[in-house]
Order: structure tokens, then sequence, then C-alpha cells
């Protein structure tokens, strides 16, 4: 379903006018189609029908409550790399048995509160992190399920920054090191050693570097799977890519499912899958509006009211975000697109072809919908931004505007 689309000269969300959200609900705004969201989480679960993976939708992309709710419903599980991102699906009512937990730094009271929350596994990233999850687990007086993330070394032909699986990544766990672990896992008391897990990076559109992570793994896969009689889990991880530029295709997931599913297939484990943006990026905006247009001798500056704080891609990773006018037009200016941050770095657009604008107008920011507002701060003290959901013609607030005294919550005075 196309999520964002010109009716009449004007940009809708679905059947929403965005100017009419706008003036509602102020800029900048995030805009978000349930619609996208319901359809593409069901394309990915067709496609990959031959092994009836369970998908756990990666948390971190969009942690909005009511995202989380609308993929709860369909029967989604969740990928958390946080204690807080557990508390979110919880607060959302997802299901903990349904839950997988990944991240490098898992703290002593995260794992506790995991635990006892019952996930159905941890995605490990070291021993040392396998024996703290043992030592919670047998004060608890309970068993850890574990799958070890392992590190297949090929590249996902992505941004550096959001490549994961290269063995100088941070991540998981090479192939040596791999069955090294596993070994010594086995030998914790209060762990299950339950799966195996690869996540080889984000935004990858093109299948092979799925497949030829999946060739290394499934040979590992099923050397751990008649080793450990508790194995059952192949968790394959998430990174399916979108679409940010108009000559770019967004992978297919019957594409993604082609190149993967006959080596799970091979495998018999039980399938499952961490898609993030590839469920949620295509399916947000962020709407602004301009503040002024700045000529300058050398370009042009348009000067929205959203910056870096809001989105902060372009900056993070020189991202591509295509740039559209609420109301449709033809005209066009070379320039920068830029917010009100104090930093050199705070753009959204940089020398690009932009629609020509005027103060006063809205701009959309597309295909935001993915590492957007969960990766937003309030650097300058600009309060978070509000965020509204709508389907059809259906409309609503889903987080409110932040306001100063939020920027001042919590803070305390130094008295001597
Ligand atoms: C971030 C992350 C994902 C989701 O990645 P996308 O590229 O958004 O699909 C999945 N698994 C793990 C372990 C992650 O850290």
């Amino acid at each position: 379903m196309k999520a964002f689309g010109y009716q009449g000269g004007e940009l809708f969300a679905e059947g929403v006018s965005v100017r009419e959200l706008a003036e509602r609900y102020g800029t900048p705004l995030y805009i978000y189609s349930r619609g996208h969201f319901i359809s593409r989480y069901r394309a990915l679960a067709e496609a990959m029908k031959a092994v009836k993976p369970l998908l756990c939708y990666s948390v971190k992309a969009n942690s909005n409550g009511a995202v989380l709710r609308t993929f709860a419903e369909q029967g989604s599980g969740f990928d958390i790399v946080s204690g807080g991102e557990l508390y979110r699906v919880r607060q959302a009512g997802g299901d903990p048995a349904r839950v997988v937990y990944a991240g490098v730094g898992k703290s002593m009271p995260e794992i506790e509160y995991a635990l006892r929350e019952g996930i159905l596994f941890f995605t490990v990233e070291s021993e040392p992190e396998a024996a703290m999850i043992s030592q919670v687990a047998q004060r608890l007086g309970v068993k850890g399920r574990v799958a070890f993330r392992v590190n297949p070394g090929v590249d996902p032909r992505t941004h550096t920054y959001i490549s994961t699986g290269k063995k100088e990544n941070k991540f998981g766990l090479d192939l040596e090191r791999v069955r090294h672990a596993y070994a010594a896992a086995a030998k914790m008391p209060n762990l299950e050693i339950v799966g195996l897990h690869m996540h080889i990076g984000s935004q990858i559109l093109s299948a092979e570097p799925f497949a030829e992570a999946m060739k290394v793994v499934a040979e590992l896969a099923a050397e751990l799977k008649a080793l450990y009689p508790g194995f059952r889990y192949m968790d394959i991880g998430g990174g399916i890519g979108i679409q940010y530029k108009p000559d770019q295709d967004a992978l297919d997931p019957k594409t993604y499912a082609s190149a993967l599913t006959p080596w799970l297939q091979k495998l018999g484990l039980e399938v499952v899958m961490e898609p993030g943006r590839g469920l949620v990026g295509n399916g947000g905006i962020l709407v602004c509006r301009v503040v002024a247009v700045k000529d300058s001798y050398f370009k042009k500056f348009v000067v929205i009211d959203a910056g870096m704080n809001d989105l902060i891609r372009p900056a993070l990773y020189q991202a591509h975000h295509e740039i559209q006018a609420v109301r449709e037009t033809d005209a066009r200016v070379f320039g920068d697109l830029v917010g009100p941050i104090c930093e050199s770095g705070d753009f959204l657009a940089a020398d690009r072809e932009l629609p020509a604008a005027q103060a006063g107008d809205l701009l959309a920011v597309m295909s935001a919908g993915a590492y957007g507002f969960s990766m937003s701060s309030t650097y300058n003290s600009r309060p978070r931004v509000a965020e509204v959901m709508v389907e059809g013609t259906r409309q609503a607030l889903v987080r409110e505007r932040e306001a100063w005294p939020d920027l001042v919550r919590g803070e305390r005075a130094f008295s001597s």
C-alpha cells in the first residue's frame, strides 16, 4: 500500500491531509501509516511462510507504544536491546515469551528483569556475558535460554556505521570463537543452549549478503543442533533495506525469502527474524515548516523548524531522505535544508535539488519511520516532537509534544 501520496495536489498520509495534521498538532511532527506497518508485516510473513518464522519486530527502529501495539496485535514478537525496551514491550501488551534480547552490554539488573519476565532467549555476544546470565539465573533459580551471535564475516555492502557482521565489528563472535563459547556455556550451570543468532547489518538492498552469510552459518547450526539437545532456533536477524531514493528499490521480501528459505528448510530449526527498518521505515514522515530561506554568496539555505536532534540520520550516516512539498510543486531550488541546531552538521539534505519553498511552507522528510524519533534527542534544549498515527481516514496523537518543563524534569539545584 502507498502510505504517502498526493491527492488533488496535497500530500496525504493514507486518507488524511498532512497539512491538516500539521495545523492541528504543530510542527515538526512525525506521521506514521498504520496500514503500511501492517501490510509490510504481512508481506514478510507471507514471503517466509514456508518456514513459518517468528517475526520479532526490532523495537529500536521505532519504539512508540502505538507502533509496538500494532505489531503485537499481528502476533509479532519483539527484538530488544535493553531493559527499557522490554518495559516498553510489556506496556504495549507484548508477549514476553516472544521476546529475544540482543546487545553487547547487558547489565545485571537488565538480565534479571528479562529472566523474571521469561523471555524466549538471550542472544549472547561474549563468554563473560553468558557467565553473567548463568549467575543471575542461578540466583533466581531458573535457566537462562541462550543463542550466541555469530559473526559470519560477510560484507553487507551498506554504510560502515550500520554494518555489523564483519570481522572488525564489536558485535558477535567469529566462527572459531563461537564454537569455544558454546562449549564453555554448556558447562555453565544455569544455561540452556537453544539456538544460534546472526545479524549482519542494516539497510541491505540485495539478497546476496544474506545468502552468503546463511551458507556459512547453516553448517555451524547443523553442527550445534547435533551437539545440544535443546538447540532449536535459528535467528536470522534483521537488515532488510528500504527505499530512500526514487531510483532505489527496496529489498523485496520475496527475493529475500527465496535466498534464505532453502537453507532454513534444510536445517529444520524454528526460524526467528528481527526486522526493524523494513517494517516501519517507509511508513513514516517528518513534517516540518520552513522558517526562512537564506541566500548566501555560495548557496541557498532553506531553514526549517526540524533539526538533527529530531532526525539524526543525515548528520550521522550521510543518509539520504527525499524531501517533498506538502503542497505539490514542480518548482525546484538547489541548496541545503538545514535546521536550527548550532552545528554545521545540522542538515536534513545537503547540496540537493529541493522543492522551492518560502517561509511558512510545509515540507515532508520522507522514509523517516525507522531510526527517526527513536534516535531523537533534546539537544539544544529542544523538546521532543509529537507523533501521530493514521489508518484510512482515522488519525490519533500517539505521543504528545514535549514542553519546556519536560526539559528540566528531574534536575536538582546544587546547594552548598
Ligand atoms: C537493530 C537490530 C535489528 C534490526 O535491524 P534493521 O536493519 O532495522 O532490520 C535486528 N537485530 C538486531 C540484533 C539489531 O541490533
